[in-house]
């Protein structure tokens, strides 16, 4: 047999390990979860410790199972490659040791040093040169929160670091993060492949407070032997630094190439396509990661994917749910069917999806859900099948942003839990007025960390050979009707949420604080 990889991604609520033959085949694999800490409103955080011991143990028990198929296994794997979740924040001593928890991309305690930044401190022109928009989410706004809110904190700590270089350095001792996991801080110059020096003088901080930029194919060797034994491995197996989660998640969906985008459709979405040199967008809609020095990642995230349906199917259709559990039927099963029962645009009823408020396109988090055109005519079916339009229409919108950077983009390779549905698909390609291909993918963000591995260590020529990993399993051709339908549909979607800036802003207001004057919000709410 062939050499094995081993692709091993540290998501927010799990740590998966797969290992991967060179054509892609699975030939073992784990997965360990952990809890989200939530201990303040806004926080989420997760347990450095928890998440260093969650990898070991999915690559130990993945490297044990192999091990039952592969005689020799540990001569066999040429390598163990990294994905992570980016955007994570961990304040370290001088000897390594965690002072705070991993604060995660979800937490939102940097909300009002995010707008600060985008308002007062010229944070677009820190984005146009970084990449990362600007966010409560980023690496920058969070140390801009640190600096101000826990001084003490910011001054004691040695360095400020992400998840997978804490991992690294308890294995290795060096402090390493890779142009990837970087580009996605807020901190990271594109261009230059450097921490970038307006964005340090801003916080204060000296890059020798941050870990050193690397390469995503930069090799790291010299595993403790007793480390390596622990795990099933040779001590001179090399790991690879590897890249993030989401440029990592398009090459393991083999949609690399240009002209073909990533949809993913979870309890979250996103939009990512790959271009060959870093690009940032005048009006700061989309993000810019690193894959390689030649692979750069753009898109946009959506807050409002999956989760939406799944609020349909609790709130609004309780009933229909528990029918369908009685019968030991999938409830989204029986949703979909229901929607199935009216025509492409539910006959005039539109919904806007941003019941937590949104990112991109419009990165307003006062955004609130509606339904507008509702009339005598319309029953539960049509507001049912409004919710799966609207989700796609909100991805939709993403489109004209990246087709602006980019030019035209020819197919969509679609991903996530909505997937599940034949007629979500189906609407993917209607409203797109592209084909839309379901790629296999399984753990796609391992797979990508398996191929970067593979590239690293010269066992492939190149990443393009991740097409022939990657096979489809669904195809859909738009349907003339319903892209008639839908294109005379979309003004009305995109046009709403522009009209109603001022609204979205009193009524998130109100919800805040019911017994506040009308009218009256202060110049900072006037910016959230
Ligand atoms: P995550 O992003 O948390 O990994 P998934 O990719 O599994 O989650 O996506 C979960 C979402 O997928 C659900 O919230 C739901 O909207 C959607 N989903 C799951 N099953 C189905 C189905 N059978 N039909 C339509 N949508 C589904």
């Amino acid at each position: 047999m062939s050499a094995l990889m081993l692709g091993v991604d540290i998501g927010t609520t799990s740590t998966k390990a797969v290992m991967f033959t060179v054509d892609g085949g699975i030939v073992a694999q784990h997965a360990v979860e952990y809890p989200l800490l939530t201990p303040v409103p806004g926080a989420a955080e997760q347990d450095p410790q928890q998440i260093f011991d969650a990898v070991l143990t999915a690559i130990r028990v993945t490297v044990a199972r192999a091990a039952v198929e592969v005689p020799d296994i540990a001569a066999r794997l040429a390598g163990v490659s990294f994905s992570a979740a980016m955007h994570s924040v961990i304040a370290v001593d001088a000897a390594g040791t965690p002072l705070t928890r991993s604060i995660t991309w979800m937490d939102s305690r940097a909300v009002d040093w995010a707008r600060r930044l985008r308002d007062e401190f010229g944070g677009h022109q820190i984005y146009l040169r970084t990449g990362t928009p600007i966010h409560p989410m980023s690496p920058l706004a969070k140390l801009l929160w640190l600096k101000h809110e826990q001084p003490d904190l910011f001054r004691r700590a040695a360095r400020f670091v992400g998840i997978k270089e804490y991992v690294l350095f308890r294995l290795f001792g060096r402090w390493v993060v890779d142009h990837s996991i970087a580009s996605a801080t807020g901190l990271f110059n594109l261009v230059a492949l450097d921490w970038d020096a307006g964005a340090l003088d801003l916080l204060g901080l000296g890059a020798d407070r941050l870990s050193t930029p690397v390469a995503t194919t930069f090799i790291l060797d010299g595993l403790a032997a007793d480390i390596a034994r622990s795990l099933g491995l040779r001590p001179g197996t090399p790991f690879i630094v590897g890249a993030n989660d989401g440029v990592l998640s398009n090459l393991g969906l083999g949609a690399i190439q240009p002209g073909q985008v990533a949809v993913t459709i979870g309890t979250s979405g996103a939009m990512r396509t790959v271009i060959d040199t870093p690009r940032t967008d005048p009006s700061g809609r989309t993000f810019c990661y690193a894959l390689t020095a030649r692979h750069w990642v753009i898109g946009g995230p959506v807050n409002n994917g999956g989760i939406i349906f799944r609020w349909v199917r609790d709130e609004l259709a309780a009933s229909e749910t528990e029918t369908a559990k009685r019968l030991g039927i999938d409830p989204y099963a029986v949703l979909t069917r229901i929607a199935e029962r009216v025509p492409a645009g539910c006959e005039g009823l539109i919904f806007h999806p941003y019941l937590a408020g949104e990112r991109a396109p419009l990165w307003n988090a006062d955004l609130r859900g509606s339904y507008f055109g509702l009339a005598m005519h319309h029953h539960k079916e049509h507001m049912i099948r409004a919710v799966l339009e609207g989700v796609i229409f909100n991805l939709y919108s993403i489109l004209p942003a990246v087709e602006s950077l980019i030019g035209p983009t020819r197919r969509i390779m679609a991903t996530g839990g909505f997937a599940r549905s034949r007629l979500w698909r189906q609407m993917m390609a209607d409203v797109f007025n592209r084909e839309v291909t379901v790629p296999q993918s399984i753990e796609s963000s391992c797979l990508g960390a398996a191929v970067l591995g593979l590239l690293a260590l010269g066992r492939i020529p190149s990443l393009d050979v991740v097409s022939d990993m990657v096979g489809s399993v669904h195809e859909h051709q738009p349907i003339p009707g319903n892209v008639q339908v839908y294109s005379r549909l979309w003004p009305i979607f995109e046009a709403l949420p522009r009209k109603l800036e001022q609204e979205y802003r009193e009524i998130t207001r109100f919800q805040r604080d019911p017994s506040s004057p009308a009218g009256l919000a202060s110049p900072e709410e006037q910016n959230a």
